[in-house]
């Protein structure tokens, strides 16, 4: 099988708008599971003539800050049983949040490779907001602008990696 990349993060930070960009027109059909799985899409991509499925995490709408917690979590617990490599998506105009280290403290556990892209880095000139990503300790944060495209290639470089 081919290996699997999952993108997690809370919601907004821009996860399906690059995982559409990977994809393209690769969404796979996958057969209905029970529970989760209905929020939960599968797509391939290609890299470097490296052939993976990758999963955009979270997309249904939730209400409440409670119940979105806890969405956040199940999605990242998912997520880790499933792949072998994760993309761990922030918001370089919001910066860390709460949220965002309530992500990190469940990848921690993982075990698994954890690459953290930092999106929204519409203007290069502004590669200092990465900096507080280094936080996390999960190595280079990957500036990427889902709005521009770019960074996704570097992006895409780190994963194939650590497939
Ligand atoms: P998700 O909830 O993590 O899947 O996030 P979405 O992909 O749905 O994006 C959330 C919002 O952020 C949408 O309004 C996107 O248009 C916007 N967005 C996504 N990528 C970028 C980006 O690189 N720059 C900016 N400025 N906005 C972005
Ligand atoms: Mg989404």
């Amino acid at each position: 099988a081919k290996p699997v990349v999952a993108i997690v993060g809370r919601p907004n930070v821009g996860k399906s708008t690059i995982f559409n960009r990977i994809i393209g027109d690769r969404l796979a059909i996958v057969e209905d599971k029970p529970g989760v799985t209905r929020d939960r899409i599968y797509g391939s991509g290609e890299w470097g003539g490296k052939p993976f499925n990758i999963i955009d995490t979270g997309g249904i709408e939730i209400d409440g800050v409670d119940e979105i917690l806890r969405s956040i979590r199940m999605q990242a617990e998912l997520a880790i049983e499933e792949a072998d490599v994760i993309v761990f998506m922030c918001d370089a105009k919001s910066g860390v949040v709460q949220a965002d280290e309530e992500v990190a403290q469940i990848l921690y556990r993982s075990g698994k490779p954890v690459i953290v892209a930092v999106n929204k880095v519409d203007n290069l000139n502004r590669m200092d907001d990465i900096y507080e990503f280094y936080s996390f300790g999960f190595g280079d944060p990957i500036a990427i602008s889902g709005s521009h495209g770019t960074g996704i290639g570097d992006l895409l470089d780190a994963v194939i990696e650590n497939l």
